[in-house]
């Protein structure tokens, strides 16, 4: 096993990092930024470095500053947590080099998936249903780029090959606005994500998002964890996450979870990761690969009682996976709702300090955050604070606890999206389950 990890990330998933760290016994060190020195797992590491300035860039996005701290502190290995570097090959690359272990994929497999050009041929080849689309990179001849749109048919989306988090998509309803939106589309591509690349896919009307959670050794050993239901976004970015998708059957959970090993095994891919799939009139279609353990993934650890960071540090360490095929099972319903620090009614940001701060509990109740009263959310950062989660043996009951919770759960002195929760919990569709990713963005009247 590791002896010593550095968790280069901050908020609820360094502390979940730290927390799987401890229960293995490993040695943790926080790297944390200068605006994040009242981090719940900044007091609660065995060690820890300032990595530098509040800003992201200086700090957490810092490779050199983020390898020094596993070089002053004699660590290990690296835990990327999510966002931040979490998808950068390069890191991965260099903290290789620099002779350390990266708790993640190899460079290669990141590079490989990290580009949604390559990463849909890569599937394609391995047998995954992708979205009909270009097949490649858009050029610039106006003539080519109107026939690949025709032959696809309106409603299309040009999408940036190197996008991430829901940015660097627009959706194209005919012709007369298709040239403006690929050149469009492509500025903003290359000033985002530094990379200019752009493709073609059919958007689709109705689809739910439903992806699948793998976990693949160094041994050869792959495993799926069954699926996740994504489809409560704002702006393509998750709001509520459920396991396992409301009617999915298990011959059909089978079908996808098989071929997503398969494809695993193909590309040779090691540690933890998740296929994202549109699922419309009961087909699946990637749409990416994320490979980095997901915001969302306590639901299917509530689902499965398999523990994904402490697997991830397992599989780092060079060890089989804990768990075959035949020993996951399926228990309950799990539900999490994001808790984002912001305004529910025009959702824009609003750090500052949490006066008064009541925790929800109970039966299956899970709440993992960063928080406590007297914390102050800084401004630097994403908003969210911490997700709530319920596990039952239905989904109806599930949806039971998540209220409670939420009518319990106290967050003051700044705004949070719980009211807004408080009401989709009750939102009759939701409750009857598999509304689609535009659902949300109706109820609340966004176009
Ligand atoms: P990102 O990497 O930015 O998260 P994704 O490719 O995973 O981008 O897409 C994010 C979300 O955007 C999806 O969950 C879905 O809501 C929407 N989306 C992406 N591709 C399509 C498509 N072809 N048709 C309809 N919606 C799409």
């Amino acid at each position: 096993m590791l002896d010593k990890v550095v968790i280069a990330n901050r908020g609820e998933i360094a502390l979940r990092i730290l927390r799987a760290c401890k229960e293995l016994g490993i040695k943790t060190v926080a790297a944390y930024s200068e605006a994040d020195r009242d981090l719940k797992h900044v007091f609660l590491s065995d060690e820890s470095v300032c990595i530098g300035p509040a800003s992201s860039t200086d700090s957490y996005l810092n490779v050199p500053a983020v390898i020094s701290a596993a070089e002053v502190t004699d660590a290990v290995g690296i835990h990327p947590g999510y966002g931040f570097l979490s998808e950068n090959a390069d890191f991965a690359e260099r903290v290789e080099q620099s002779g350390f272990v990266f708790i993640g994929p190899k460079a290669e497999t990141i590079r490989l998936m990290g580009d949604k050009v390559s990463a849909i041929n890569a599937m394609k080849k391995a047998g995954i249903p992708c979205v009909p689309g270009s097949d490649g990179p858009l050029g610039e001849d106006p003539e080519t780029l109107k026939k690949t749109a025709k032959r696809i048919g309106y409603p299309i989306i040009i999408k940036a090959s190197g996008g991430g988090g829901g940015r660097g998509m627009r959706v194209v309803h005919s012709e007369a606005n298709l040239l403006k939106s690929v050149s469009l589309t492509r500025t903003e591509a290359g000033v985002t994500f530094g990379n200019d690349m752009i493709y073609m896919e059919k958007f689709l009307e109705h689809p739910r998002h439903i992806e699948i959670q793998i976990l693949a050794d160094e041994h050869g050993n792959v495993i799926y964890l069954g699926e996740r239901d994504c489809s409560m976004q704002r702006r393509h970015q998750k709001v509520i996450e459920e396991a396992p998708a409301p009617g999915l059957d298990e011959e059909t959970r089978k079908k996808i979870g098989e071929r997503c090993v398969e494809a695993c095994k193909k590309i040779s891919y090691r540690g933890a990761g998740t296929f994202e799939f549109l699922y419309q009139d009961g087909e699946f279609y990637f749409i990416e690969m994320n490979t980095r353990v997901q915001v969302e993934h306590p639901v299917t650890e509530m689902i499965t009682g398999v523990d994904i960071v402490k697997e991830q540090l397992r599989i780092a360490s060079g060890l089989p996976l804990s768990y075959k095929q035949e020993d996951i099972k399926i228990t309950g319903h799990a539900i999490e709702c994001r808790l984002n620090a912001e305004d529910p009614d025009n959702f824009m940001p609003s750090p500052g300090t949490i006066d008064h701060y009541h925790p929800p509990g109970g039966f299956g109740i899970r709440v993992d955050t960063h928080v406590y009263q007297g914390y102050k959310v800084p401004p630097h950062y994403d908003s969210m604070i911490g997700k709530l989660i319920a596990h039952a043996e239905t989904r109806d009951l599930a949806l039971t606890r998540m209220s409670m919770a939420l009518t319990e759960i106290v967050i003051d002195g700044i705004k949070t999206n719980i009211p807004l929760h408080r009401k989709l919990v009750k939102d009759a569709n939701f409750i009857t389950g598999g509304t689609d990713i535009h659902y949300l963005e109706a109820k609340l009247g966004i176009k």
